[in-house]
Parts: structure tokens; sequence; C-alpha cells
């Protein structure tokens, strides 16, 4: 919500924060939801979405490195992506990043958030849309799974909050049909939420994911602008195996990657499973 000079983040009722507006980029009521892109003197370009901060200039490298590469680099031999969500286009372009990957289908609903970002973060996508291996599709990301022929290496849920259109991607039939167009390694991660702060959404993806999947956890990184406390991914698929990897497994997946990272390492690749107490006493109930 724009108010006077600032923009106050409306998730949460008693509780938020505000920027310094600097210039508005864009704003508009789009076919799904509001959209504003605009300059703050801290964090660059903000992008933010039914009164939610979905991404900044200064700390979007966080979520997107630890979103791509942790999956891609624990699954070691993914050739197609696909994601849901993501307008922005930070996470194709981190996993386009990855040589052996051979095609990435994106799900994106609306179209305005892939053409205002492209043209007021243009840093975001970096040219990811126009690579060759780029297949962006247009609609509900529950809708496609659902009817998807496809098989994918690793899915990843690069979602608004359970909000609006956003609401469909955290629901039991949009998992089922991830758990349908992964291959049998395949891997799903989804943006999941601030666990401090939104906690019944990690035990209630727990709860939903945990029927199509044999092995199902979380994993974390701090990401300033996702405010209280560590960022939640979700994490699923049928081969525990797969997120207990050793140092020297991930280690060497990376450097083959031959990837600069900003954020991402495998010693955090590692650690990030490492869920506080709190939350795991929460997912024993
Ligand atoms: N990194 C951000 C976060 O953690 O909140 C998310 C960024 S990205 C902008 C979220 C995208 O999800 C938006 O572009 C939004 O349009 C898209 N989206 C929301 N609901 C969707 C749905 N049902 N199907 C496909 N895309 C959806």
């Amino acid at each position: 919500m724009v108010k006077g000079e600032r923009y106050l983040e409306t998730l949460y009722n008693s509780y938020g924060q505000s920027f310094s507006i600097d210039k508005v980029l864009f704003e508009s009521q789009t076919e799904h939801q509001h959209l504003i892109i605009f300059d703050n003197a801290q964090f660059g370009r903000v992008m933010a979405l039914d009164g939610v901060i979905q991404t900044t200039e200064k700390d979007e490298f966080i979520y997107h490195e630890m979103l791509t590469h942790t999956p891609i680099l624990a699954h070691g031999n993914a050739k197609r992506v696909l994601i849901i969500g993501g307008g922005d286009g930070g996470i194709l372009r981190e996993v386009l990043r990855h040589q052996r990957i051979e095609h990435v289908t994106m799900v994106e609903i609306d179209a305005s958030v892939v053409e205002m970002c492209k043209t007021y973060l243009p840093n975001h996508s970096a040219g990811a849309f126009d690579d060759p291996r780029t297949n962006l599709v247009i609609c509900d990301g529950r809708e496609f799974v659902r009817n998807c022929q496809d098989k994918f290496d690793v899915i990843i849920s690069d979602s608004t909050d359970p909000i609006g259109p956003g609401e469909a991607l955290f629901t039991s039939d949009f998992y089922q049909g991830c758990a349908n167009c992964l291959n049998d390694d395949g891997i799903l991660v989804t943006q999941n939420g601030v666990c401090f702060m939104q906690l019944d959404e990690v035990t209630t993806t727990a709860k939903r994911l945990s029927p199509y999947f044999s092995d199902q956890s979380f994993y974390k990184a701090a990401v300033p602008t996702y405010i209280g406390g560590d960022m939640t991914f979700a994490w699923a698929s049928h081969n525990p195996q797969q997120r207990q990897h050793n140092i020297d497994t991930i280690r060497a997946r990376f450097e083959q990657a031959n990837i600069r990272t900003r954020w991402y390492t495998p010693q955090l690749h590692l650690g990030s499973f490492a869920l506080p107490q709190y939350v795991l006493d929460a997912l024993a109930e």
C-alpha cells in the first residue's frame, strides 16, 4: 500500500516493513493482482504484488540461488525443469546457468508481471526469456500440472503467498499434480513462507505433500525482505538420499557446474536443511 512517499507491506496485520518510494516505475491492477515496481534507496528496484514484497534488486540472489541450485545439484542429472510462477525471471535465470539443463517450462499466470519485470527489472531475467531452452506458458500453475503429460526432473514453485492466485499453489491437488509431472527421481521445491511468522504454512504443506511423496522436508535461507526470519522452502521427492548427500558430492557437482554464486555454497546447501527445534516440534505434532 502506498502511503505518502512510503510503501507499506500489508502481509501481516500487526507487523510490517515499509520502504521509501523514490520513484514509482509502474503500477497497475492486472487481470490477477495489484502490481507495483518502485525505486528504493536501500534495495534498488522493488516489486510487490497485492501488498506483499516479491523481490528486490539488492537481495534477490539469495532466494533465487537457493531455490534453484539446491535441488538441481542434489538431483545431479537434471535436464528438464518446470517453474511455476517466477514471473520476474530470477529463478529462470539461475536454472539456465546449468549448461546440462536442456529444457525449462515456466508457467506464470500473469503476463503483465513478466512484461513489466523484463522492462523494469531486466537484471532479474537477464535475457533468460530469450534462451532457446525456455518455454513460457501463461496459465494457472495448478491447471497446468493437473493436465500436464510431460515429465520433469525438478519442479520449482516460485509463487506468491497463499493469497489470491497464489492460493492454488498451496493445495493438495497442486501437489498431486506436481507428483504426476515428476520423473521417479524428481525433486519438488516450493516457496513456503517465513517459518517464524507463517509456521502454519509449514505444517499445512507437510500434511498436504506427504500423501504424494515418500520423502518430505524443508530447508531455509534468510532473505532480508522476506521479513521475520528464515524463508522456508518445501522439499519433496521419493528418495531421502537426495537431501542427504555428503559435502564431497555436492562440492564436486557444484565445481563441475562451474557457476559463480553470491550466496549458495555447498556448505550452505547442507546446512540449510538443519531446522530449528520449534519447527521440528511443530512438524512432529
Ligand atoms: N520470490 C517471491 C516470493 O517468494 O514471494 C515470488 C516471486 S514471483 C513474482 C511469484 C509469481 O507467482 C508471480 O509472478 C505471480 O503472478 C505468480 N503466481 C501466483 N499465483 C499463480 C498461479 N496460480 N499460477 C502461476 N503463477 C502464479
